[in-house]
């Protein structure tokens, strides 16, 4: 029985609202809390429960997350804001003795870089404070670490190949929409490309490497080489793999609209000065785009997420070994009025959440999912709604 506290009420705040109330034995108080509170009070009442109440906080403000904490007395934080708010929540957790978890590591506002440093620079603190804290358990990162976990403990003697492969299939019939919060998206896959080869860091341009892959139940689709967060971890956590590589699937007319809004000038981060206001473009073209919330109702096919790894397996042969999950945006939409792209990253939280809270991954200090027993957390995501499956030695095209 306990109190968690939801920040963020966006596309993936409000599957993981959905999926906690399922679980009112876990989950016996829920407070939603966001920088607009009409918004958080919509959801409760679009869910229905009376153990959900609301809260306003600007996340970006350290007493203000300490007042909220205060106000409401939560054993954990699920932090579904921006990945801006990470280390100002973060350091209200250690204020008011509340553990942690998140969906993505730190970003400062004005470059677009992210790493775990900062975030593991809180490690010491916590561990000394006795509390946990859950760094990036939506699904990349999140479920593609605890695939990896699973590989590591139950298939590999020694992992050397990582693909994480990302594929959205789907169709929402926008021109141009992003399926996350378009700032943060659009500052990810227009960053330098980056992979693991050989003990060091090899950096590509921008989307410059590509090739099809073929995804169960969708068929080929174009995938290209980005950087994504978990690999950091992953190759620190599992240092026998000598190349770790992230791959996910755009269509040409994402493409091109991405070209065309950086050749103009629109996925800027820095100000410009608009009629004597200040103005960032990425953030104004965000609040032009769909907003991601509303593209659910009329999305049609699914994404397909997934681990292939090549190695050594337990009996010192070669293994190769994929394991994936296929979402419908559909059903996604059907049962929590989102997309499958919130509703991949809201479950995942959601059991992490559900794995500290049952003792399973209580581990005093910040910790990547990988770090924690994968076999709760796997059944776990299969029983909420990501069923998961395997294929051993068949070809991984990689
Ligand atoms: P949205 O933009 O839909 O929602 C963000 C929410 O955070 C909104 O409710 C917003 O409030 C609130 N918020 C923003 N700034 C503040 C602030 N300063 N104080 C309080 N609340 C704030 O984003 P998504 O739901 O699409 O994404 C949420 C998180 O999930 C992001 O960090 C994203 O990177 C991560 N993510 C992770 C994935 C994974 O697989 N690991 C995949 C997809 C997303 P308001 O409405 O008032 O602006």
């Amino acid at each position: 029985m306990a109190k968690v506290i939801i920040i963020g009420v966006g596309g993936v705040g409000t599957v993981v609202a959905h999926k906690c109330a399922r679980h009112p034995e876990i989950f016996n108080e829920i407070v939603l809390a966001s920088r607009t509170e009409a918004k958080c009070e919509a959801l409760a009442r679009a869910i229905g429960k009376p153990n959900i109440s609301t809260d306003r906080v600007d996340a970006d403000n350290v007493d203000e997350i300490v007042a909220l904490f205060k106000r409401h007395n939560p054993d954990l934080v699920i932090n579904v804001a921006l990945p801006y708010q990470d280390l100002a929540i973060m350091e209200a957790c250690l204020v008011c003795g509340v553990n942690y978890l998140d969906t993505a590591n730190y970003e400062p506002k004005d470059v677009a870089h992210f790493e775990y440093s900062w975030q593991w620079a809180f490690r010491e603190r916590f561990e000394q404070a006795g509390l946990t804290a859950i760094l990036g358990c939506g699904f990349d990162p999140g479920v593609s670490g605890v695939f990896t976990a699973y590989a590591a403990k139950h298939w590999f003697s020694e992992m050397e190949y990582l693909d994480i492969v990302d594929c959205n299939a789907g169709n929402h019939g926008k021109a141009f929409a992003t399926n996350f919060n378009p700032e943060i998206n659009i500052r990810e896959i227009t960053q330098n490309g980056r992979y693991w080869q050989d003990g060091e860091w090899v950096v590509t341009k921008p989307l410059e490497f590509h090739r099809s892959l073929t995804y169960p139940n969708i068929g080929p689709r174009e995938s290209y080489l980005l950087y994504h967060e978990e690999l950091e971890s992953l190759v620190k956590n599992y240092p026998t793999i000598k190349r770790a590589r992230f791959w996910m699937t755009f269509g040409q007319e994402y493409l091109t609209h991405l070209r065309v809004i950086q050749d103009i000038g629109m996925a800027r981060i820095d100000e410009v000065d608009y009629n004597g206001n200040k103005i960032v473009p990425l953030q104004f073209l965000k609040a032009v785009l769909p907003n991601p919330q509303d593209l659910g109702e009329n999305y049609t096919g699914e994404t397909s997420i997934g681990c292939r790894i090549s190695g050594k397996g337990k009996d010192g042969k070669p293994l190769t070994y994929y394991i994936y999950n296929n979402c419908s945006h559909h059903d996604a939409y059907l049962e929590t009025g989102m997309q499958a792209v919130s509703y991949t990253t809201g479950v995942p939280a959601m059991c992490g959440a559900m794995m500290f809270l049952t003792g399973k991954w209580n581990k005093p200090g910040v910790h990547n999912v990988e770090e924690f027993d994968p076999d709760p957390f796997m059944a776990a995501i299969a029983e909420n709604g990501l069923p998961w499956h395997e294929i051993v030695n068949e070809d991984l095209e990689l």
